[in-house]
Parts: structure tokens; sequence; C-alpha cells
């Protein structure tokens, strides 16, 4: 129904305190069956999915207080590993939604390490660690729970849409140190490091 405008933690040179509030405050779970309101915001979701070059979107970095995120469901589009979360154009037929997701386990002997993206973090990458093996668990709009075990892009895609509706941004959840690319603007280092001292003091 709509292309919503994304929550961003920062704009041009400063923070955007209420944005980043609101980006930390957990995600409520959705009820089943879904409510008129539901459905409208996985509209939402979808639209909004399909018009951003992305992986995925979380539903309250529309400004949504409900645990749903919308992605890419399978990652044969994507060769390389490494390839950037925020630099991923979906197809429309590549697209699930994904409702009170959870991981149910994680392998922690199997990890990997990839650049990733944030359409709330604009113009930053950063060379995180996340879980490779991974057993989820989520609900489809018919309210189906489905389980799957997820490696590879769509783990880590997972990972980083959960955070969001956890309340956690990419760079607070990485298992080891976090990386910067070479080629990465010394602005949005600036800005990453002024939101982590907003953090601190919270
Ligand atoms: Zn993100």
């Amino acid at each position: 129904m709509a292309v919503k405008e994304i929550v961003r933690t920062w704009d041009n040179d400063r923070l955007i305190e209420e944005n980043i509030d609101f980006l930390k405050q957990r995600t409520k779970k959705v009820q089943f069956p879904l409510t008129e309101k539901s459905r409208q915001i996985i509209q939402d979701l979808i639209d909004s999915y399909r018009a951003t070059p992305c992986a995925g979107i979380a539903a309250n970095q529309l400004g949504y207080d409900k645990s749903i995120f919308v992605g890419m469901r399978e990652d044969i589009e994507v060769e390389d590993p490494e390839q950037d979360l925020d630099d991923v154009n979906p197809r429309q037929d590549n697209c699930e939604v994904y409702i009170n997701p959870q991981i149910d386990r994680v392998d922690d002997q199997s990890t990997q390490r990839g650049s990733e993206g944030c359409l709330s973090l604009p113009g930053l990458t950063l060379f995180l660690e996340r879980y490779d093996k991974i057993k989820v668990r989520y609900y489809n709009v018919e309210g189906k729970a489905v389980k799957k075990p997820l490696k590879g892009f769509i783990s880590r895609l997972f990972q980083h849409e959960l955070d969001h509706l956890k309340g956690n941004l990419m760079f607070e959840t990485a298992l080891g140190d976090i990386g910067v690319e070479k080629d990465q603007d010394q602005k949005q280092l600036d800005q990453l490091s002024q939101l982590m001292k907003y953090l601190q003091k919270k």
C-alpha cells in the first residue's frame, strides 16, 4: 500500500536521537489471526522492500513496533558471501515475510565473517562475524510455523534483521572484532562513534 521512509540513526551530520531511541526498543509479538493493522504493516514492508535496494527490512525500520521482517528467502542470486546486505536488488519472487522470528539453535563452532550494511546506518559498511549454521523458526502470513536450518548469506540476513526486532543495531551483537572496509568514508565512522557514545550514556 505504501513505500515508507526508513527510520535512520543519522542524517547528514547529526544523530537523530528519537529514531535511535525507537530502534533500540524491542518490538512486540504479532497475534494470529492477523489483524487488519498487521496486514497493512506487512504490505508496507513488502512494498518498501521491493522499492529499495536491500536484502531485508525490519518493521521497526519503517516505524512499526511489531516483530516482523521481510527479506530474501533464498540466496541463489548472491554468489559472493561477502555481498553487502545493503547492496542487493531484491526480486519480487525472492521475498519472504518472517513473523515472530527466532533462532532455536546455533552451531557455535561455525561462524562466518562478511560485510554488512544497514538502511538505518546509511553509508556505513562493517566487517562482522556472525554464526553460520543456525536453526530458525518463524510464522508465515498464513500463521503457519516454518522451521528450517540456514547458513551463509540468509543466515547472516536473519541474524541482522532479528537483531533489529530485538532492539539491537548490527555492531552491538557481532561475535568478534568489528572491521572497517578500506574505502569507508570517515564521515560515517565519526557518526558511528557518536552513536556508540550516545548508546553508552543510555
Ligand atoms: Zn539493518
